[in-house]
């Protein structure tokens, strides 16, 4: 469902359905502007309106750039610019109920969040990083057996503060799952925004 988690599939809902689904299961505005840009595109177009066919394919773009940590005020100023174009100059409700829906979605400021490197929901993964906070580990190796994806270095070690290196997550291996964090007993597994990471 969370297509910044990586997740693309569509079901070929009617725009308030589409809607109804990303508000239900998605809490990023960001994300909920892509997942259902993702959708309304991968239905049913008449094709008969430019705003409309070609305004929903560049704001799908720059949605990705915002979600995907690449983002710029360009890429907000456009998003505008298209969805306010669409509204003005779609035939059908569909195409300008489109445009306000994401519009709402912009209005709600955390789209300058992303574009500063912050996701508020934690849920756009190219915005955050997983850390091991080595004055909590205890490495006692429970992390590293949950990670299905080997991002995770260390071994079992006691007692604490032995001498030995604390666990560490690869950060070009993790997928940013959040099973460590959800399975270290210890809370020792921190979740840190990108922003904060390059002290911007
Ligand atoms: S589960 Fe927590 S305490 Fe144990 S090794 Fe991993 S980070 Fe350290
Ligand atoms: S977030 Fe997932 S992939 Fe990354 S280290 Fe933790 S468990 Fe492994």
């Amino acid at each position: 469902m969370l297509l910044g988690e990586g997740v693309t599939e569509t079901k070929g809902l009617k725009v308030e359905e589409i809607r109804a689904e990303a508000e239900k299961n998605i809490k990023c505005p960001v994300n909920k502007a892509l997942y259902y840009m993702t959708e309304f595109i991968n239905g049913q177009m008449c094709g008969r309106c430019l705003p409309y066919s070609l305004g929903s394919y560049e704001a799908r773009e720059r949605l990705r750039h915002i979600v995907w940590g690449k983002g710029t005020e360009a890429d907000l100023f456009v998003l505008r610019h298209v969805m306010n174009g669409m509204i003005e100059g779609s035939l059908c409700k569909k195409g300008k109920d489109t445009a306000r829906f994401v519009l709402d979605w912009v209005a709600t400021g955390v789209y300058e969040e992303h574009v500063e490197g912050r996701c508020p929901d934690e849920e756009c993964a190219a915005l955050r990083e997983y850390r091991i906070i080595p004055g909590k580990c205890v490495m006692c190796v429970i992390c590293k057996e949950a990670c299905n994806y080997n991002a995770i270095i260390g071994e079992k070690k006691a007692p604490y503060l032995s001498g030995f290196p604390p666990f560490e997550i690869k950060q070009n291996i993790c997928i940013k799952c959040g099973n460590c964090v959800d399975t270290c007993p210890y809370d020792a597994v921190e979740v840190i925004e990108r922003k904060a990471k390059v002290g911007v």
